[in-house]
């Protein structure tokens, strides 16, 4: 049940709805209206849902009184002990069906108090962080993509790994005279070094994207060599976590019990920012973002270059096969449930739909999912099936799982070139190793 429907059917039993794009707009609006419903989405843009529920549960009462129901994707367990955390009432997994509107309406105690219904849209508008460019060193060409750390979750050296690497999560991207970073995780300790080598003091702009923080893509953000420059500048982007600002996330790991150096006293110009559009620039560089189906609030990015678009999704479960495994057997198997899952697939294949380059989450194989489903990762079947569909160039296997060796990521890729060869598609499919430079093609002019 979309927005629209359940603002219907609540106005049907006899409640005064008003609604909100974003999660800004509807905390104004339950200041002012005190309502005493609400429905936010847990992804709301602009202050997500945890954050609206934690923001009015301090206010002074009406206003820390309403009853708050938290609607989400994806109905992690983690979620869900987040939002009885952030003091919500109520929990709902989308798509909302008849039968919560009916529990809800039961709960709620009937008819003839002004409800707020607000699930957010997307916001449409482009009105992200200003143009942080600046004076750089990077020269014009074709966009490269470097691969720095390409593991997911821990990180993995050692023997077996030797040829795939076992650093997590970090990605560089230049393009149209840009430096930017996709996630900190330890392979950004080598790309401190190798940028240090490289500009030999030339001072450096770069623009570091965090897809979300958990571990394994901000680990090596401490280690990170650009940092301690006085020269350099660092701009860190990312979105506000559910418990959590970004920058309390980010610069908690630094305090002492963990780290020797605190954030405060990095010598480097850094910047971190919450955004709060989906979408925005860097420099010339188009950054287009949406949430992925993973626990917490991750974003994936795709930037889209003059030499063409780079998609990078490190964290992703598809929805249509989760919710078959993962939802109660029969609501999963109900026409209503499959078809909200593709929907929400469908939106990300537009999200990646023709990208020259994608770097999508691909954790495991097909029999190590049956018992991973609703850990907010995918499976190569899935995501070829995904690249193939949304007509993308160039994939690339991400995220690999630590306990795969250098044999299983190639086997894993076979399978997958395999499969693309038995839909006779075109489809590039490679698994992501570190040190791997990719060169995108400009278009003719
Ligand atoms: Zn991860
Ligand atoms: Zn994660």
């Amino acid at each position: 049940m979309a927005r629209e429907s359940l603002a219907h059917r609540l106005r049907q039993a006899g409640l005064a709805v008003i609604q909100a794009d974003d999660g800004e707009t509807g905390r104004d609006l339950a200041l002012t209206h005190k309502p005493d419903l609400i429905v936010c989405d847990q992804l709301a843009p602009r202050c997500n849902g945890f954050q609206l529920c934690r923001f009015l549960r301090a206010q002074p009462a009406p206003h820390g009184r309403a009853l708050f129901v938290l609607a989400t994707s994806g109905g992690y367990g983690v979620d869900r002990q987040g939002a009885v955390e952030a003091g919500a009432d109520e929990y709902l997994v989308k798509p909302i069906l008849e039968q919560d509107v009916a529990r809800l309406l039961e709960f709620f105690g009937g008819a003839g108090n002004t409800t707020l219904a607000a699930l957010p849209r997307p916001a449409k508008k482009a009105a992200g962080p200003s143009d942080p460019a600046g004076p750089g060193a990077i020269p014009p060409g074709p966009a490269t993509v470097r691969f720095w750390g390409v593991r997911g979750s821990l990180p993995t050296p050692g023997p077996s790994t030797v040829h795939y690497g076992g650093n997590t999560s970090c990605v560089e991207v230049r393009a149209d005279g840009q430096l930017i970073i996709l996630d900190a995780g330890t392979g950004i300790h080598g790309l401190g070094l190798s940028l240090a080598s490289e500009f030999k003091g030339v001072p450096l702009s770069m623009t570091l994207l965090i897809s979300h923080t958990h571990w394994d893509h901000i680990q090596g953000l401490p280690f990170f060599d650009a940092a301690y420059n006085p020269a350099n500048r660092l701009r860190i982007l990312g979105y506000e976590g559910t418990q959590a600002g970004l920058h309390a996330a980010l610069t908690s790991q630094m305090e002492s019990p963990y780290f020797p150096v605190g954030f405060q006293q990095l010598p480097g110009h850094i910047s971190i920012e919450e955004v709060k559009d989906s979408s925005f620039a860097i420099g010339p560089v188009e950054v287009k973002t949406m949430f992925l189906n993973h626990p917490g609030v991750c974003a994936g990015y795709r930037l889209n270059t003059s030499s063409g678009a780079i998609a990078y999704l490190p964290d992703n479960e598809p929805f249509q096969r989760y919710k078959y495994h993962t939802g109660q057997p029969e609501i999963a198997a109900s026409a209503e449930f499959l078809r909200y899952a593709r929907r929400l697939d469908a939106r990300l294949g537009e999200f990646i739909r023709g990208a020259d380059v994608l770097i999508l989450d691909s954790q495991y194989d097909l029999n190590e999912y049956q018992t991973r489903a609703g850990w907010g990762h995918g499976c190569v079947d899935d995501v070829v099936a995904l690249a193939v569909q949304a007509e993308v160039k160039r994939l690339f296997l991400f995220h690999h799982d630590p306990s795969h060796d250098d044999e299983k990521i190639t086997r894993m890729a076979e399978w997958g070139q395999a499969f693309v060869a038995a839909l006779h598609e075109t489809l590039q499919v490679e698994a992501a190793r570190e040190g791997l430079q990719v060169v995108l093609q400009p278009a003719p002019k």
